[in-house]
């Protein structure tokens, strides 16, 4: 008995979706290891050397002695804690490709099961590439550059103020979202090799199934099916301004860093009870776009201009959903979610 389209959306955007969310928050915390708590007191600390050294952060500092032991305690520490990060970070994530690719042929091999009633055979796991291999690497790198680049800042000819001090603080301490998102990345191109080794065994085609809460461009891609062998075309938005004509077409998520959306097998002649899954999933797009259910990058002017585009593209919006994105339009914001 094939899945409802309801219960296809939930396997894939919610149970399958949490096991990679885990997996990347697993390496995250091998690879940082409280190291955001640390440079929160690292902050704290040097705040408290320079007020007590120069009166508070709204007075500048003077060169001398003063200056120079603060700048080298904030520099030993800098060096410190991302030299750690750099040394751990590409082992922890290296260590988990083998694993990301078995989760996305499991997901995957599950996922056909659900969609087509089928009985299907796990397909082999693909052996863990150079190019994974090469961007676990990279992490050290990323590492590493911000590190120096921070230890540049932090030099007496360069800090004179705590604006300054600061700056080169965050300069450092901005090496953890980098990391956490190099890690998210590296994982979701992982599960995809797996999940594309399902599609080879299993299904002509290949859909994308955006996340939950999409931004206007992963929202054009939700619900279209290529070729298994083919990309994606390039440059899709629900918002014009944000459309790129002509340009190459993408291989699948993740579209953009922190992207959840996925590729998975498909084949039409599965038959989901109900609506057709790659409709539903359209349907399900035209409702988020005319509820402007934005993500915090997203700003209101590109979610109305996204409802525009629907309106004037979508002749066979449900009606709830046409009156929902004609009143957003009218008042040109969306209504606070009930
Ligand atoms: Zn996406």
């Amino acid at each position: 008995m094939p899945y409802r389209s309801k219960h296809l959306a939930a396997l894939v955007q919610g149970d399958h979706t949490s096991e990679v969310v885990d997996l990347e928050d697993e390496i995250t915390g091998q690879a940082l290891r409280g190291t955001d708590r640390a440079f929160e007191e690292l902050i704290r600390r040097i705040l408290d050397a320079w007020t007590r050294a120069f009166g508070g952060p709204a007075q500048p500092a003077m060169s001398g002695g003063a200056l120079r032991q603060i700048l080298a305690t904030a520099q030993a520490a800098v060096r410190r804690l991302l030299s750690d990060i750099a040394d751990r970070a590409p082992g922890a994530l290296s260590d988990k490709l083998g694993p990301a690719l078995a989760l996305g042929v499991r997901q995957g091999t599950e996922f056909v099961r659900a969609a087509s009633g089928r009985r299907e055979s796990e397909p082999r796991v693909p052996v863990v590439g150079r190019v994974l291999r090469a961007e676990a690497h990279r992490l050290r790198d990323m590492v590493t550059e911000r590190r120096d680049r921070a230890l540049f800042l932090l030099h007496p000819d360069r800090v004179h103020r705590w604006s300054q001090m600061l700056a080169g603080l965050g300069a450092a301490r901005a090496a953890i979202p980098a990391v956490r998102a190099h890690i998210a990345w590296v994982i979701n191109t992982a599960v995809h090799e797996g999940l594309d080794a399902v599609v080879r065994a299993t299904a002509p085609l290949r859909l994308w199934v955006s996340e939950a809460d999409a931004c206007v461009r992963c929202l054009a891609y939700t619900g279209r099916v290529v070729a298994a062998d083919q990309p994606f075309p390039g440059g899709l938005s629900w918002d014009p301004r944000q459309r790129a004509a002509r340009l190459p077409g993408v291989e699948g998520p993740p579209l953009h860093s922190h992207c959840r959306c996925r590729a998975v097998p498909w084949d039409d002649a599965w038959t989901t009870a109900g609506i057709p899954f790659p409709l539903a999933l359209r349907r399900e797009a035209h409702r988020s776009i005319a509820y402007g259910r934005a993500r915090p990058s997203e700003s209101r002017a590109a979610r109305l201009r996204a409802v525009r585009e629907l309106l004037r593209t979508e002749p066979d919006l449900l009606p709830a959903v046409e009156a929902r994105a004609r009143t957003a339009l009218q008042a040109g914001r969306f209504p606070a979610a009930a």
